[in-house]
């Protein structure tokens, strides 16, 4: 027999997957009988609700449609969609008005942080969670249960739980011949508007700035320095020739479709990474086009009179960053040879890398299965595969390689939750 448990579902990490869980959760709950209720914990580390806080530039806009909230795909007629959010607030005419239907990051985060409050009773702030622990059965050895051992400011406690549902993100990637050391000159994108104010407090002041990456958060943060910061020169340095476009086009998305990823799920190793391999550059390493625009449109107008704030180094690989005393020195390789950058900050947008090779599931091993580079296997509705008993464990973003490269964006996070929801309601993995 199943032991008793403090939780059905313990959520792990409360970005917009777990959040737009929590929603689906939460409608359920408002509808089911008292004995088929979820009862839910979510666990994050940070203080409070953030979707990279220190990224949230004026300017800077999502890279999906509104639509692909945190409910609308699952259920169009969910309480907790952007519509019923502008609709609470009475800016929905207001919205429609702009005529964009792609909202800024900053409004989509107020609409996160909305949700985040009406669901906020499930929720633990300032908790992280450590290690995941089965429970076995003394008899059979079977794991019937989970624990998750968390931190939280008093220390450290144990809850146990049926399943465990993980959405922890990544972890800042630097370039390999970079550290960052902590409160440092030399950080990563994620920490930008904290990093930078803090070196950089002056306005007007007359810093140089070096940003690395070619993405949408190293575009994003070149426009709002250049806009936000008079007195600022950026350098500007990609490993690639030219800036992209992401490439948005209606075939392109049909990739993105939940119906694509049982196809994908289907198929092969090697044709799943071969499809992946195609679809990268529509995720990774491009820029929204009004944003290049933007930014061409800002540089040639600055050149009309006579100004030059941003310096573009193509082809440049930054090769080493030392802080020396109020300043940074960077290492750097082109196709003419090495040269050395000095400048006041440097800010690496080198991306996020996302595994599940760390503590939070070793006491797991025995029973689980990994692929070849260590990472947890998943089956077609997220659930880890390997665990067969009555604990489980479901991943959020963290199935590129077997659910297609779009399982790490927004686009699919309403229908996916749906999809765990019914899992978790019908307690029994599959597909
Ligand atoms: C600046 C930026 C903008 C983006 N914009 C878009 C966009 O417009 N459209 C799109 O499709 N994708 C976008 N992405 C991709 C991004 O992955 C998704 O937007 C989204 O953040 C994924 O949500 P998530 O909840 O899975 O992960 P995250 O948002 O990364 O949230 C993970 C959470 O887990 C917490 N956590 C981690 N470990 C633990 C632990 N052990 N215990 C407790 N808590 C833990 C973290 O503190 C964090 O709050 C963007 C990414 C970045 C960096």
């Amino acid at each position: 027999m199943t032991p008793p448990t403090d939780y059905d579902v313990v959520g792990v990490g409360f970005g917009p997957s777990n959040l737009s869980l929590a929603c689906a959760i939460q409608e359920w709950n408002e509808n089911a009988d008292s004995p088929r209720r979820l009862r839910a914990l979510f666990l994050e580390s940070g203080s409070r609700f953030g979707w990279y806080p220190d990224l949230l530039l004026p300017a800077a806009k999502c890279q999906v449609v509104y639509a692909k909230d945190l409910a609308t795909t699952r259920d169009p007629r969910s309480r907790f969609s952007f519509l019923n959010h502008l609709h609470l607030r009475g800016r929905l005419h207001e919205f429609f008005d702009v005529g964009d239907p792609v909202p800024t990051r900053q409004e989509f985060h107020s609409y996160f942080e909305w949700a985040a409050a009406e669901v906020a009773p499930m929720v633990s702030y300032g908790s992280r969670a450590l290690a995941v622990t089965p429970v076995r059965d003394a008899g059979t050895g079977r794991a019937d249960a989970l624990t998750v051992r968390v931190a939280d400011g008093s220390g450290e406690r144990t809850v146990s739980t049926r399943t465990v549902v993980a959405a922890i993100g990544g972890s800042p990637v630097l370039p390999p011949s970079v550290t960052a050391r902590p409160g440092g000159r030399v950080f990563h994108a994620g920490e930008f508007l904290s990093a930078f104010r803090r070196h950089c407090p002056d306005p007007g002041g007359a810093y140089t700035v070096a940003v690395v990456g070619s993405g949408q958060s190293a575009a994003d943060i070149v426009l709002y320095l250049l806009s936000e910061y008079p007195g600022v020169r950026v350098e500007w340095l990609t490993r690639s020739y030219a800036l992209r476009a992401v490439d948005a086009n209606p075939f392109v998305n049909a990739f993105f479709r939940p119906g694509t990823i049982d196809v994908f799920h289907a198929l092969p190793e090697d044709a799943r990474t071969r499809l992946n391999n195609e679809f990268y550059s529509t995720g990774y390493g491009i820029v929204d086009p009004g944003t290049l625009q933007e930014l061409h449109r800002f540089t040639y107008q600055e050149g009309l009179h006579g100004r030059s704030r941003l310096a573009q180094r193509p082809l440049t690989e930054v090769t080493s960053a030392a802080e020396e005393g109020g300043s940074v020195r960077l290492g750097l390789r082109d196709e003419d040879g090495t040269e050395s950058l000095a400048c006041d900050v440097a800010v690496m947008a080198t991306g996020y890398v996302r595994t599940t090779s760390g503590e939070l599931f070793a006491p797991l091993a025995d029973l689980v299965k990994r692929d070849d580079r260590g990472e947890l296997r998943l089956r077609r509705d997220y659930s880890v595969d390997g665990l067969d008993d009555a604990a489980q464990v479901y991943l959020q973003g963290f199935a590129a390689r077997s659910h297609g490269i779009g399982d790490e964006a927004l686009s699919n996070v309403a229908t996916r939750a749906g999809e765990i929801l019914r899992a978790l309601v019908a307690g029994a993995p599959g597909g």
